[in-house]
């Protein structure tokens, strides 16, 4: 036994688990669309169990549908240690969003059976019903498992056809029997993809995860007074699409006064009248705002405010800026954060600390649990895109990681 030399995953049982899966729900551009609780969902759940149960794990299924495969410790008496993402999509999606946490599990799992580790705790590998909310608002499932929602409220969703959560449920044969929620992990890991460009354009391979960005939402509504395009003066008029467009590039530009910098968007835009020769008397628009603290997300919001109330005195228009939505940031557990980098460097992983852009099962978790993530690269940062890609070897390397630290934890 060479116990100098680190045990490190079979990338090409990964790599060929990855694309096996892709091929339910494959598209013809190269990425999969596998909507949450629709047959292909089933599919591919199903598939998951197979390798599961041939792996030597044993799977349950709780009333939100979310899979647990538990690899046994040796003291029946130690809470789970827990990792594991989603395997539903977006309508066209990629190849390793979500299901990448789901099959890394399983081959940290294979490797410990192939290296013959013993843990003491049990480890689980978790598959999360329907993180992204295509059909029924994104991350219901992990937010009952973590206390945010109640079991009821959600099994009561409806979507556009008036299909409720609980029946879809029902529909795929996964409406299991477990109570949601009743036992907790000791600690949770979700390895995931970025999302973003960072890792790869600085070289690193490990991105340790060490919270996600609040994000705060508004609507901004532009009000001024139509006139026509051919008749009234120039220095006459209240054109709430001008207003409109000085507040987007007056917004944009409060991100750079803060550093690092927030992101700040404004998406969608509706202009009243809409017509060509008609000034506009009404802009509506959208600002999504996130950064990691929350405290410079309260202050950006001011900024924004007096930014806007600013340009509608200089425009002549009158601005109402409403609150839509507030979530805050997440901040993952020191210890977990600490196990990652330790198993990055332990490993010489070139590997950086990094936040979350996107909002992850983990973020529920964090609420209830010590949680961690771990991000690997993404080609160009690609993803909710069939053109999402990822190297074999980045992935292995993310997989391995998380085998050290789940080794580390049940330990
Ligand atoms: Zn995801």
């Amino acid at each position: 036994m060479k116990d100098k030399e680190p045990i490190r995953v079979n990338a090409s049982r990964l790599w060929e688990s990855l694309m096996e899966m892709g091929r339910i729900g494959a598209t013809p551009g190269g990425g999969v669309g596998r909507i949450a609780l629709t047959d292909l969902d089933r599919q591919a759940r199903d598939l998951f169990v197979g390798w599961c149960e041939a792996s030597g794990c044993r799977v349950r299924v709780d009333r939100m549908g979310n899979i647990f495969a538990r690899r046994a410790g040796t003291d029946a008496s130690l809470a789970a240690v827990m990792t594991g993402s989603h395997l539903d999509t977006q309508p066209l999606g990629g190849k390793f969003d979500g299901i990448y946490g789901v099959l890394a599990g399983l081959e940290a799992i294979r490797a410990m059976n192939d290296a013959g580790v013993e843990t003491r705790a049990p480890i689980d590998v978790v598959v999360w019903t329907d993180e992204e909310g295509v059909r029924f608002p994104g991350m219901l499932a992990s937010g009952v498992f973590s206390g945010v929602y109640s079991l009821e409220d959600a099994l009561a969703r409806s979507d556009a056809d008036g299909v409720t959560m609980a029946a879809a449920l029902a529909a795929i044969g996964y409406a299991g029997a477990e109570p949601v929620g009743a036992e907790q992990p000791q600690a949770f890991f979700e390895v995931h993809i970025e999302q973003g460009p960072i890792l790869e354009a600085e070289d690193k391979t490990i991105g340790v995860v060490l919270g996600a960005q609040g994000q705060r939402c508004f609507h901004v509504t532009v009000t001024g007074e139509e006139g026509h395009a051919g008749t009234l003066p120039m220095t006459l008029r209240k054109d709430a699409l001008l207003g409109a467009a000085r507040m987007v590039d007056a917004v944009n530009a409060v991100a750079f006064r803060h550093e690092p910098h927030p992101v700040i968007t404004v998406g969608a835009l509706e202009v009243r009248p809409n017509s060509p020769n008609t000034i506009p008397g009404q802009t509506r628009f959208s600002i999504d705002s996130r950064h990691p603290d929350d405290a410079v997300l309260a202050t950006v919001e001011q900024q924004m405010r007096d930014a806007c109330q600013s340009v509608a005195e200089q425009s002549a228009v009158a601005v109402a800026v409403e609150p839509v939505s507030m979530r805050a940031s997440v901040s993952f557990d020191a210890d977990c954060v600490r196990s990652v980098r330790t198993a990055a460097e332990r490993l010489s992983i070139p590997h950086r600390d990094i936040y979350s852009g996107a909002g992850h099962d983990a973020c529920h978790l964090a609420l209830a649990v010590p949680t961690g993530m771990i991000f690997v690269p993404c080609e160009g940062g690609i993803s909710h895109n069939e053109r999402e890609n990822a190297r074999p070897e980045d992935l292995a390397d993310g997989c391995t990681v998380l085998t050290h630290v789940l080794m580390e934890r049940a330990q």
